[in-house]
C-alpha cells in the first residue's frame, strides 16, 4: 500500500508539474518522499487527501473479506416465537434513513429552525434524544442495525440473517423496501436483506403507496424501507415542500455553506412528508402498526462541498442521530406496557445495538435462548447498561462513545 501511495503521489506530481529540466525533476523526486513520510506518519492518514485513500482501500478490503464470507453461509435460523399472536392486521415499519444529523431534525423549531413539522403534529410519536450510530459507513452500519453484530462482533451480520427472518419464522410477510440510488451507495442489500423480498422504487416518495399494497395483501407484515434520504449532496427533494431558499437544488449560483445547508434541511422536509404519507396509510388500516425511524449513521460539516461522512475519527454529528418511534392506536390497545416502557426510556443512552432487539420485542418475538441478549429492548421494564461503541471507517478499529 506505502510503494502504490508513493507512486500516485509521484504521479500526481508529475502530471500537474511536468518538469523539464533537471532542478525540476529534484524537486518534483523531494516532494514525492515528502508525501510518502506525511502519508505514513498516522496523524496525516485522518486528512484529506490521504484520509480517503486510507479508508477506501482498507473498504475495499472489507469488501473482498465480506464476500467471502457471505459466499460460506448456510440459510440462519433464529428459532422464533410469539407466544401470544394477535388477531388483528399488523404492519411494522422499520425506516433506515441515509446521513441526517440529529441535530438538524427539529419538530418544532426548539432548537433549530423546522425541519420535520408534520412529525410534530403527531401526538402518537416518541423522539429518542440520546441515540448513537455504531458504524460511519453505510456499509457497516446497515447490517449493524438489522442483526445481532455489533462494532465488537461485526462479522456476526456476515453469518446471521437480518432481523426480518425472525419475522418470517413467525408468519409474517417480510419486505425489504430500497430506493434504486441505495445501489451504487451500500451493496448491502444483497446480503442484509437475505429471506425479505427485495423491492426498489426509484423515490422515497414511492415508497408509501408499496406499503399500502402491501397491506391489502398480508395481515402479518414487517418492512424495512431503505431511504435515500440525507445522502450527498443533498438532492432529494420536492421544490413543493422545500422551505429553505436558495439550495442547491433551485440555484446556479456560486454553491456557498448556506446553500448545502438549507438543501440538507429540505430533504428532511421532503422525509418529513414521506413519513406523513406512510403513517396516514397505516392509519387507515385500523389494526396494530408502528414505526420505527432512524438513520444509519449522520454527517460531518454540511457546508463542505455538499457534506461527507466516515471521517477517520468521526464527529459526534456522524453518530449522533434521531430515533423516532410511532405506535397506533391498535397497538396501545394490545401492548400498553411496551408503549409505556418506550417512553419511559426516551432519554436514555441507547445505540443501534439495541435496534435488533427491540424490533423484535416490538412485536413480541423471542428467539433461541442461546441467541438472545436481556435488557437490550427500548419496549422492555429495563435497559441493563451498555457501552456504546463507533466502528471507524477501517472496519476494525472501535472508538468509545462513552462521556
Ligand atoms: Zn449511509
Amino acid at each position: 500500500m506505502i510503494v502504490v501511495a508513493f507512486y500516485l503521489a509521484v504521479s500526481v506530481l508529475l502530471f500537474f508539474v511536468r518538469p523539464s529540466r533537471s532542478w525540476q525533476k529534484w524537486i518534483v523526486s523531494i516532494s514525492g518522499i515528502l508525501l510518502l513520510v506525511l502519508y505514513v506518519s498516522l496523524p496525516c492518514r485522518i486528512y484529506l487527501p490521504f484520509n480517503v485513500y486510507v479508508q477506501a482501500t482498507e473498504a475495499l478490503h472489507q469488501r473482498n473479506e465480506r464476500n467471502l464470507l457471505i459466499s460460506q453461509q448456510d440459510p440462519f435460523v433464529y428459532g422464533a416465537k410469539r407466544d401470544h399472536i394477535p388477531a388483528d392486521k399488523e404492519v411494522y415499519v422499520l425506516i433506515i434513513d441515509e446521513s441526517l444529523r440529529n441535530d438538524h431534525v427539529s419538530l418544532d423549531g426548539a432548537n433549530y429552525r423546522i425541519t420535520m413539522p408534520r412529525m410534530g403534529s403527531l401526538s402518537s410519536l416518541t423522539r429518542y434524544t440520546n441515540y448513537y450510530a455504531n458504524g460511519v459507513f453505510t456499509m457497516y452500519a446497515v447490517p449493524m442495525m438489522v442483526t445481532r453484530a455489533t462494532p465488537e462482533t461485526f462479522a456476526l451480520n456476515y453469518r446471521e440473517w437480518g432481523v426480518q427472518q425472525a419475522f418470517s419464522e413467525c408468519g409474517f410477510k417480510t419486505v425489504w423496501l430500497t430506493n434504486e440510488a441505495q445501489l451504487v451507495s451500500d451493496g448491502v442489500s444483497d446480503y442484509v436483506a437475505r429471506g425479505a423480498e427485495i423491492i426498489r422504487v426509484q423515490r422515497d416518495m414511492d415508497m408509501p403507496a408499496v406499503v399500502d399494497s402491501l397491506c391489502n395483501q398480508h395481515d402479518k407484515l414487517f418492512v424495512i424501507m431503505h431511504l435515500w434520504g440525507n445522502h450527498q449532496f443533498y438532492i432529494n427533494a420536492d421544490e413543493n415542500i422545500s422551505r429553505y431558499l436558495p439550495d442547491v437544488t433551485t440555484s446556479d449560483a456560486v454553491r456557498g455553506e448556506d446553500m448545502y445547508n438549507n438543501a440538507y434541511d429540505n430533504c428532511i422536509l421532503y422525509t418529513d412528508s414521506m413519513l406523513m404519507a406512510l403513517t396516514n396509510v397505516l392509519q387507515k388500516k385500523q389494526g396494530i402498526s408502528q414505526w420505527i425511524f432512524t438513520s444509519d449513521h449522520g454527517e460531518g460539516p454540511i457546508g463542505v462541498h455538499g457534506g461527507a461522512h466516515g471521517y477517520t475519527y468521526p464527529y459526534r454529528s456522524e453518530y449522533h442521530v434521531p430515533l423516532m418511534i410511532w405506535v397506533s392506536d391498535g397497538y396501545k390497545a394490545v401492548y400498553p406496557d411496551h408503549v409505556n416502557n418506550m417512553k419511559r426510556h426516551k432519554e436514555e443512552p441507547v445505540c443501534a445495538d439495541h435496534l435488533f432487539w427491540s424490533l423484535l420485542d416490538m412485536a413480541d418475538i423471542g428467539i433461541d435462548s442461546t441467541l438472545q441478549q436481556e435488557g437490550m429492548s427500548v419496549f422492555g421494564d429495563t435497559l441493563l447498561p451498555h457501552k456504546r461503541t463507533l466502528l471507524l471507517p477501517d472496519g476494525k478499529s472501535i472508538m468509545s462513545l462513552e462521556d
